[in-house]
């Protein structure tokens, strides 16, 4: 078989949190495309049913929409347990659920402190380990989460210390579970993407200002898109990166690296 076939992910199983929109959206899009079964997992469980709805329309995949909110152990146990069920396997998931405050440190509220970390960092925790469970006993397994460029710099004007701090807590992770089961067939890699301009930051009235600033600061000139993170987590889900494990995979227009 040659390179691009092997790329292909037919009859996988995969679950994608945050998916109703953004960047999960386009994953599970994607991995329909390349031949999965996805299911389609978000806090929002209309919007996840209209995700699912649409890829399985477009790409005959069998999806489904599972509400999860992934800072509850409990619910994220019984998402893992349902693709389960459901597919009869877990091949690959991609963690990618999360939030972003922007306040001045020193007048961040705990919660809000405490909403970002539970959210980007601990619901990382929780699915990477629920999946990692699933994953170990079957001997193989994929596992993919979102990190960002702002887990490597402090981005500017915005302040966003959570944030920050939430993402690079996510790349060490990643780094952790993949050392720890590099030996029992279950690799764990993250990306790490720059600006994206997904629907809601382009449709963000408030936040013009900034993305004018935002591109004034990048090599490239202008936000990625949420299709240009495609095929790197095709790439990361599949059988072509069984030697990819604990990377974080920058994805942002070299707009870190000076
Ligand atoms: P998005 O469009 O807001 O999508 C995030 C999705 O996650 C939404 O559907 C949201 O539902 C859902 N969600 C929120 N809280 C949840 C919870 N507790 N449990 C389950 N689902 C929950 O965001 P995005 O821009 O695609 O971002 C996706 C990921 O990429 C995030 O981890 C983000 O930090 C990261 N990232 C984004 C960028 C960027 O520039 N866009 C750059 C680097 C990294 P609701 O809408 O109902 O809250």
């Amino acid at each position: 078989m040659g390179i691009i076939e092997s790329m292909r992910l037919d009859g996988k199983a995969i679950y994608v949190t945050g998916a109703a929109s953004g960047i999960g959206k386009a994953a599970a899009t994607a991995f329909a495309e390349a031949g999965a079964d996805v299911a389609i997992v978000d806090i929002n469980l209309e919007g996840a049913e209209n995700v699912a709805k649409e890829i399985a329309e477009a790409t005959g995949s069998k999806t489904i929409a599972i509400q999860c909110d992934v800072t509850k152990k409990d619910q994220v146990e019984a998402m893992v347990a349902k693709v389960v069920d459901t597919y009869g396997k877990l091949d690959a998931c991609y963690n990618n659920a999360g939030i972003a405050v922007n306040a001045p440190a020193e007048e961040m509220t705990f919660e809000q402190w405490q909403k970002v970390i539970d959210i980007n960092l601990t619901g990382v925790f929780l699915c990477a380990t629920a999946a990692g469970r699933v994953m170990l006993k079957q001997g193989y397994g994929s596992i993919i989460n979102t990190a960002s460029m702002s887990g490597h710099i402090v981005n500017v004007p915005q302040p966003q210390c959570a944030y920050n701090a939430s993402k690079a807590g996510v790349s060490l992770l990643t780094k952790s579970l993949a050392v720890e089961w590099a030996k029992r067939g279950v690799r764990v890699n993250c990306i790490s993407p720059g600006y994206i301009g997904t629907e809601l930051i382009m449709n963000a009235e408030h936040l013009k200002p900034l993305i004018e600033q935002w591109n004034a600061m990048a090599p490239m000139g202008r936000l990625g898109k949420p299709e240009e993170l495609q095929s790197i987590l095709v790439y990361l889900a599949g059988d072509t990166s069984t030697f990819t494990t604990g990377s974080d995979i920058i994805v942002d227009g070299a707009f870190t690296c000076f």
